[in-house]
């Protein structure tokens, strides 16, 4: 064993209390990979420096926060198709010899779904049009997703991500705006709340959709992490439906990018169990 391990880490501003820290190590641990993960606090001037930096200290992969998410790009070699159409990179990787720029939120969402549907021909609702539900729905709909609905606050945003499904993937998106209780579609197969609605310390505030209007045959999910259990996952199984936390998805993610840097493919029971004492779940 080299006495250094190798380096991972996160390129955040703020550092804040970051729980990808306390899954990826753990799950480092688990595995006996001599690897560590670091968070840096790193000042938008500064970025070209710290990537500088995390290459000349040899480090293998890095994450990375708002408000670096675009302009890390520029100081890559490459990125993948996901992150190309969605336009933000939260994963850096070196393949042959290049960086490559990945976005795993949506990644991390697609693999906490496939165990409960296969999004193929699906129709996909998606409530919110910000940095998460834009990487969901280009990630569903390259995944297969037939139908892709926009329900959005802000009409700009709304629409701009629906031409974007339309114009770099196969799946046909339809843009809602969000003016009053959303009514959610009959027919459709995944819901997902890609607000910020319900995160704490708001656990309280309700997604305004119609109760009634649950699809029973649908899975729900909620990308909201913290509390695990929220609201709208609560409304949703009250009306028979599958529910899907946004620990999932957080989880997801993390082994998708420990996946890429480390060629192992984690215990996600392990990194689940780590998020749920930092969540307290
Ligand atoms: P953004 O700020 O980019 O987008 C927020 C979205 O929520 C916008 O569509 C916004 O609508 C909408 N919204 C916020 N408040 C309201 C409201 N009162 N009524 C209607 N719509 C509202 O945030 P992100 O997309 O980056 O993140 C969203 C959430 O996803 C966060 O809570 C974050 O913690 C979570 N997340 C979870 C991940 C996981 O792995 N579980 C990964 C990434 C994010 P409008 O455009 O109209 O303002």
């Amino acid at each position: 064993m080299n006495f250094l391990p190798t380096l991972t880490g996160s390129l955040s501003q703020p550092a804040a209390d970051n729980p990808t820290v306390a899954i990826m190590e753990a799950a480092y641990a688990h595995h006996s990979l001599h690897y560590r993960y670091i968070n840096m606090d790193v000042p938008p001037a500064l970025l070209a420096d710290a990537v500088r930096g995390a290459k000349a200290q040899g480090y293998v992969g890095f994450n990375c926060s708002l408000p670096h998410k675009v302009a890390i790009i520029e100081h890559l070699d490459g990125l993948a198709e996901s992150a190309r159409i969605i336009g933000a990179v939260n994963c850096a990787v070196q393949r042959d010899g290049k960086w490559i720029g990945e976005n795993t939120d949506g990644k991390g969402f697609l693999h906490s779904l496939t165990p409960v549907v296969n999004p193929t021909g699906t129709h996909v609702v998606i409530l919110g049009a910000g940095g998460a539900s834009r990487a969901i729905a280009v990630e569903l709909a390259l995944a297969g997703a037939t139908r892709v609905t926009i329900v959005n606050r802000a009409a700009d945003r709304g629409q701009e991500l629906a031409k974007l499904v339309n114009e770099k993937t196969r799946a046909q998106a339809t843009f809602v705006h969000w003016e009053h209780e959303y009514s959610l579609p009959g027919d459709a197969d995944v819901v997902v709340n890609a607000t910020s609605i319900g995160l704490a310390p708001d656990w309280h505030a309700r997604v305004p959709v119609v109760a009634d209007s649950f699809p029973s045959q649908a899975v729900v999910a909620d990308v909201i992490p913290n509390p695990p259990r929220t609201l709208f996952l609560g409304e949703a199984e009250a009306r028979g439906c599958r529910i899907l936390d946004g620990l999932g998805m957080l989880v997801n993610q993390a082994a998708t990018n420990f996946h890429f840097w480390t060629g192992v493919e984690p215990d996600k029971d392990v990194m689940r169990r780590v998020l749920e004492q930092v969540f307290g779940a």
